[in-house]
This record gives C-alpha cells, structure tokens and sequence, in this order.
C-alpha cells in the first residue's frame, strides 16, 4: 500500500505520520519550497492536542504550547473584567489541557517528526485522476506520481476537492478579517496565564500564551473584502479600529511588530459530504473550511489524519472501503465545527447587533460555566475525544 499526500500543512503531515505509524509508504508533495506558514499560531484545543500526542508527539506538544490556567473576557473600552474564571474544570472534563502553539513551530515539529528530508518540497500540483489500479497526481514540473491512495491535504483552495466534487466551488467570505501576531508577554495586556478576550463594538481582540514568553494575538475587524492593504501600515491600521479601546489594547497595538502582523481575510465553505471519489480523498481544509472563530480547523484536520489511519488499518486489504469508512467517520463531525464556528462568527462580530448586546451581558454574569461548557462541546465528538 502507498499512499501519496498532497500539502504538506498541518494536516498533511499528521496524515503522513498517522500512516506511517502502521507500517504504510507515503510520499509527501507540497508546492511551497520552504516551511514558512502564513499566521502567528493557532490555538491546539484538547481534542488535536490528544491527537498529536497520539502520533507521539506528547513531550513536544507540551514543550511548544502556551499554559492557558484561566480565561477572561474584557469590557473593550474600559478593560474591566466582565468575567474571569479557571480553565481547570475544562482540563478535568476532557482529560487534556490545551495547548496553543506557534504555527511555525507546530509546523517544523510535525515536518521535523516526519523527516523534513522526506518531504518533496518545491512540487505543485496541477491535477489529480482517479484509475482502476492507481491514481495520479500530476505536477507543474510535468512529472507524475501513482499511488494507491491520494490525499489531498491541499488547503481552503484544494485542487483535489474541485476533482472529487467534480467542480469548483465558491468560499463564502465571513465578513472580517483578522489580524494576527507574536509579541512578548507584557501583563499590562493580559496575566502571563490566561487567554484575555476584549470584546464589544462586534469586535474582538485576543491575547494568549505560547511557549517562551510570547503572546499570541489577533484583532477581529469588520472590514470589507479584498481592499488595499499595506503591511507597514498595521498599527495605524489597528489604531484607528481600536480607537477609545482600553489601555491594554492600546498596549498591544504600541508593541507589535507591524512587519510581522498578519491580515487575513475569513472565508469559509458549507459543509459537503463527499469527500472521496474512488482513490482520491481530501483531508484537512480542503474537506472542511471553516472560520478561526471556535480554533478547530486544525483540530479537525488532525482528528481526520487520526481516523484515515483507523479506516486503513481495519480494511487493509480494501481501499475503497477504507476510504468510504473515512469518509462516514469525518463527515458529520467535521460539518458540525464549521457550522458551530459560522454561528459563533455571527454572534461575535455582530450579524444581530442586539443578539452580540445580550451576550456581552450575559458575559458579565459568567462564571465559566457556560463558556466552558461550549469548548467541550466542541472538542468532544473526535475520534479520541468520544461523546460520552
Ligand atoms: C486566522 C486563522 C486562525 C486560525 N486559528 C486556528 C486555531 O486557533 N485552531 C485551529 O485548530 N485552527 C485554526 N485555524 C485553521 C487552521 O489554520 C487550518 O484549519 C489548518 O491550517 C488546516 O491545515 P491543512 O493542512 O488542511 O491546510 P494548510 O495548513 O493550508 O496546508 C495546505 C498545504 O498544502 C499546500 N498546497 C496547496 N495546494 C497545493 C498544490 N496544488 N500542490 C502541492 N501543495 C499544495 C500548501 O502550500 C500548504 O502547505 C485558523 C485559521 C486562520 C485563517
């Protein structure tokens, strides 16, 4: 059995460790020549925490993520606390603390895991076919490559989801952009242990710890799609968004490095329920976009390379049904984020504008309990975070 994956992003290559780890030859082909990711970090939650623990991956994870011990969210303008409680109860629920890691170095460790010699950088894809005894993927550089299976870990803009839906299909654009970065810890944004969320206006502004001292964070802002943006221009940017925001927004926005600030634009796609046709298969982005706005994109591309290894070794004699049983594994699940993300994305940058008002307030008589309650609800459901 040889499996070829496209992409080499964070869910390729848990796919290429999770298939390796029960004896299968994979080869990994990704266009870019160079591990350089797009975006600061992401938030590892519970359940993809468990599942690059189950690639082996436990004392690296540990290493690279940032101690979240409690949570608070903060009125936008005067910084008071609307509401501040422990992580603990989510940690005990789920039997996992989560971790969030900086992209670039979640990205070198699953590649450096894998054998970054090993990866066939510089090699875009141009096409992929299905055939009776192989299928095919096919490079800009005009050779090929036949394999058993292919996955298409190719990203939001996959090539292999237009070949197995049999078309291209249009993202939807979520109505904001987020700007993202590192900087170093300063309290006077946020404890050095605690995510802090400023909120209102139907804007958002996040700050969280990873590994050596840095936070990560991002602004959500309403802004229209595709307009001119320079990089240089960040903190002007930003400062004229967070105009009359608190001081510790102001904090952040005088520290971070315009140079290094991210802007992206959120799309997202309705969830499909075809993620196979005959020896192609898409896993990761390319079989569910979703918006950042629950933190489990990446998740749920790492609980796909998980449940593609369990669909493999129990029919290893049969491809076609290994990938019909992928398939039923991820499908709902998966569809499942990507919508409870759209309704968290509407909720927090203010599609009803009195809906966002009555949970601003809510937020103000919080304890934890329902906040938390909705993480859990979202990192149970994986296939090593069972509903229970
Ligand atoms: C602002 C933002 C914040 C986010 N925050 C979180 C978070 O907190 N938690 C979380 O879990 N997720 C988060 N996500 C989502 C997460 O980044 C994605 O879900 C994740 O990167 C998907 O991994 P992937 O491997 O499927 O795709 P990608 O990471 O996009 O990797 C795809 C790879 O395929 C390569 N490729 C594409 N086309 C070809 C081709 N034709 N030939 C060869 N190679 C190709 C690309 O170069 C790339 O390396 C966030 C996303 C955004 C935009």
């Amino acid at each position: 059995m040889k499996v070829v994956i496209i992409g080499a992003g964070m869910g390729g290559m848990s796919a290429a460790i999770a298939l390796r780890q029960i004896g299968i030859e994979t080869e990994v082909y990704e266009r870019v020549t160079e591990n350089k990711p797009v975006g600061a970090a992401i938030s590892v939650w519970s359940n993809g925490v468990k599942c690059l623990n189950y690639l082996g991956l436990e004392q690296e994870t540990a290493r690279l993520g940032g101690i979240v011990n409690s949570m608070s969210y903060a009125d936008a303008h005067s910084g008071d606390t609307m509401c501040r409680f422990s992580m603990q109860p989510l940690i005990d629920q789920v039997g996992q603390r989560p971790y969030p890691i900086a992209r670039a170095e979640l990205q070198s460790m699953l590649m450096e895991a894998y054998g970054i010699d090993e990866i066939n950088f510089g090699m875009k894809m141009v096409s992929v076919a299905d055939g009776t005894d192989a299928a095919t993927a096919t490079f800009a550089d005009g050779t090929s490559v036949t394999a058993d299976i292919i996955i298409g870990a190719d990203g939001a803009s996959s090539i292999t989801r237009e070949y197995v839906l049999g078309g291209p299909v249009t993202r939807r654009y979520a109505g904001y952009v987020n700007y993202n970065g590192l900087v170093d810890v300063d309290e006077r944004i946020s404890p050095a242990t605690e995510w802090t969320v400023y909120v209102g206006d139907g804007k958002r502004v996040s700050a969280m710890p990873v590994a050596d001292g840095r936070f990560y964070f991002f602004f959500d802002v309403v802004e229209p799609q595709g307009i001119t943006y320079e990089k240089s221009s960040a903190r002007e940017v930003l400062r004229s968004h967070f105009a009359g925001w608190a001081p510790g927004v102001q904090t952040l926005i005088d520290l971070l490095d315009p140079m290094t600030t991210n802007r992206v634009e959120i799309l997202d796609l309705d969830p499909f329920d075809t993620w196979v046709k005959g020896r192609v298969a898409v896993l990761g982005d390319a079989a569910h976009n979703t918006t950042p706005d629950i933190g489990q994109g990446g998740c749920s591309a790492m609980e796909d390379a998980i449940a593609l290894q369990w669909a493999l070794r129990d029919n290893p004699d049969d491809v076609h049904a290994a990938l019909a049983a992928y398939q039923r594994a991820r499908v709902e699940r998966a569809g499942d984020l990507v919508l409870r993300a759209r309704k968290r994305c509407d909720l927090m940058h203010a599609k009803d504008p009195a809906a966002t008002e009555a949970w601003y307030s809510e937020l103000r008589n919080e304890d934890g309990t329902n906040v938390i309650r909705g993480i859990v609800g979202n990192i149970v459901g994986g296939p090593l975070t069972p509903v229970s």
